[in-house]
């Protein structure tokens, strides 16, 4: 009982460590915790720099992409500053086209006016012949083409008209309407002939109607559209491709010819819708020039390309804002990305050209963003990281390293807590130790003091002195001091053994020699009643190396232990013997015999399985320890096999040596 508390009392001071403990997990945890905030904050700062750095790069890249747009829009205002709006508008509407300068283009007068293309009524350029003179013959064949509907007849009348007529226009014109009404009439061969003629007339090419709209023109086209849907193959290679020819070059000619914006326009219109060929480049400038004047506009500006009320259209105006450029925003982005490609052939990254509309819509994507120039205050220069983000890589490679050294650095403190966790462990270990054998030594010397002065006390006081009285209590008093005398061996023992100053003197022994000490130390205790020792020795032992009194002490242990846990009847057995090349003593008793579970255990320090048994049987849970390190010092090893209630066998194997003694 008193033990048991002491233990608990040592186990407590056990839990004293926790302080020490968690001062050493503070040393652990607080470093740690600071490497790993160090390492993040380093890893922060290196994706930032490392994308600093290519911030830097890459705006570089942009700058260039810059520079190449803003000469592309000053040779492209070098070229509508060249154009004077108001000398022949057509043919600098049909220069600056042509030059691929833009889209379209508007070219005004001094004074603001459209000079080019002119939508609203005639333009200045064009001469017109005015309405139709109310002379008789006129009014006839009005008369007879509309109301009388005989367009034979009416035919017959213009041709007579013609015929006379003295003026070049009006005689185009009534041939012009002789022309329709011989279509009326069903003689379209009749008509074809002589509109193919009226068209290629030198005396009527430039003849005018009263809209300003050349005859000649409009009676080739006229041609053309009757040649195309004449039935008769006959006529349709080559008047029909001639004629076609014809108009089509008068119609892409600027210079020569004076046909107004608006009967140009239609005529191209009428043969792109008959004969389905893209025939003319400045077709879709004309259009957009159409539309652009349409609505009053949002003015434009010098030098800054702007929108226009026209989704995706784009203008730029002249130094003198005579001339306005037009741009389609897919041509923009067209040649934007042709400038790009010129700069940037990085695989890393992708450049963009932006209109306004999109720049909203990538701002998270890029990478960055810098506006397109002057020339395009609206538009952006975006750039994107292609594939796998560049920096991170970068980035990654220095963190590595980072985490590397943050990894040694926190192992280091984590080997280190761990070695003093173990020392101070250990250091503890001991301190109970040192505390569990004192208290341990104190108490079991107690016990045969007590008995040896109870012995003692008795025989000085009797008197009488009956010899053999006297002989029995100084014989319980040398089994008394016997038992003294190996606990404190066994004190002596572990303590050097703890303080690894147990040092062993190695001789060559004959293990017969050791086992008859052992039995000779022991006979007379195991010689009294209820008790039998059994010994066998094989002889011819080989010899074995090791300190004789340690072997000694290993012996009398077991063979105390035997005496020891064994009850009434006890029969215990000493065997010699040799097997392989070890020398084995076998110590087995019929005695209470083990668990399982004591069996692990038996061998630590202070385990005992009943403690009020082996504390009445005079042990103190150090023997077999004591054993076992001395087993473990010769190199040998120690085995125990038992039942409970059946008894215990030890079996101690020490190497021979092979010599024979
Ligand atoms: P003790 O000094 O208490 O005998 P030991 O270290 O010699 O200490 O033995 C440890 C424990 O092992 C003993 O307390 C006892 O319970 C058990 N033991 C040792 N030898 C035997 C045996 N021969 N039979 C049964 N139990 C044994």
């Amino acid at each position: 009982m008193t033990i048991h508390r002491r233990i608990t009392n040592s186990a407590g001071r056990v839990q004293g460590a926790w302080p020490v403990l968690l001062l050493l997990l503070a040393a652990m945890a607080v470093p740690t915790a600071g490497v790993l905030w160090f390492m993040t904050q380093a890893m922060h700062n290196e994706r930032l720099a490392v994308r600093q750095r290519l911030e830097n790069a890459y705006r570089g890249r942009l700058a260039e992409v810059q520079q190449q747009i803003e000469g592309y829009w000053r040779e492209k205002l070098e070229a509508i500053n060249q154009t004077k709006g108001n000398t022949p508008s057509g043919k600098n509407f049909a220069d600056l086209l042509n030059a691929g300068t833009s889209d379209s283009v508007i070219l005004y007068d001094s004074n603001g006016r459209p000079q080019y293309p002119f939508t609203e009524g005639v333009s200045p350029s064009v001469t017109t012949t005015g309405p139709v003179p109310a002379t008789d013959a006129w009014q006839a064949a009005e008369k007879m083409e509309y109301e009388q509907a005989d367009p034979a007849a009416a035919a017959g009348m213009y041709a007579a008209i013609a015929e006379q007529a003295a003026d070049k226009h009006w005689k185009a014109r009534a041939l012009q309407a002789q022309a329709r009404c011989l279509v009326k009439a069903g003689k379209t061969e009749a008509a074809i002939t002589l509109l193919l003629n009226l068209a290629s007339d030198e005396k009527t090419r430039n003849a005018t109607d009263q809209n300003g709209r050349l005859i000649a023109l409009d009676a080739n086209l006229f041609a053309v559209q009757l040649l195309k849907e004449s039935a008769d193959p006959r006529f349709e290679d080559s008047r029909f491709e001639d004629s076609l020819q014809t108009l089509v070059e008068r119609l892409n000619d600027y210079v020569e010819s004076t046909i107004s914006f608006a009967q140009r326009r239609f005529a191209m219109h009428c043969l792109m819708e008959r004969v389905g060929r893209k025939l003319f480049p400045t077709l879709a400038a004309l259009d957009l020039a159409a539309d652009y004047l349409e609505e009053p506009d949002i003015p434009a500006q010098v030098g800054q390309l702007l929108p226009t009320r026209i989704p995706g259209v784009w203008q730029l105006a002249s130094a003198d804002k005579t001339v306005i450029a037009l741009y389609r925003q897919k041509r923009l982005l067209e040649d934007g990305t042709k400038i790009i490609q010129m700069i940037s052939t990085d695989e890393d990254i992708t450049i963009q050209i932006q209109p306004p509309e999109k720049i909203a819509l990538d701002a998270k994507t890029a990478f960055l963003s810098e506006p397109a120039g002057e020339y395009m205050p609206e538009w952006q220069l975006t750039l994107y990281l292609q594939g796998p983000d560049p920096f991170a890589a970068a980035a990654d490679k220095r963190i590595a390293m980072y985490l590397w050294t943050a990894g040694v650095v926190v192992l280091f403190i984590v080997i280190a807590a761990g070695l003093a966790a173990r020392y101070i462990r250990r250091q503890m270990r001991l301190t109970r130790l040192k505390n569990d054998l004192i208290a341990t030594v104190s108490h079991e010397l107690k016990t045969p003091l007590a008995s040896i002065r109870l012995l003692v006390d008795t025989l000085l006081e009797n008197n009488a002195r009956d010899p053999k009285q006297t002989r029995d209590y100084l014989e319980l008093i040398s089994g008394e001091n016997a038992r003294l005398s190996r606990l404190i061996d066994n004190f002596l023992t572990f303590s050097r053994m703890e303080r690894n100053k147990r040092a062993f003197e190695m001789t060559t022994l004959a293990p017969e020699r050791i086992a008859a000490e052992a039995i000779e130390a022991v006979r007379e205790r195991f010689a009294a009643a209820g008790c039998r020792l059994e010994t066998e020795i094989a002889s011819g032992l080989p010899a074995v190396v090791g300190d004789r009194d340690a072997l000694l002490t290993v012996l009398l242990n077991l063979l105390d232990n035997a005496y020891k846990y064994t009850r009434d009847d006890k029969h215990i057995m000493l065997r010699v013997y040799a097997a392989d090349s070890n020398v084995c003593f076998k110590v087995a008793d019929n005695g209470i015999g083990l668990s399982r579970r004591a069996m692990k255990r038996i061998f630590e320090r202070f385990y005992q399985v009943d403690r009020s048994l082996s504390r009445s049987a005079g042990g103190c849970g150090l023997g077999l320890s004591i054993v076992k390190f001395i087993v473990d010092a010769h190199g040998g090893t120690i085995k125990v096999s038992s039942e409970p209630g059946r008894g215990s066998t030890f079996t101690v194997k020490l190497p021979a040596t092979g010599s024979g003694t």
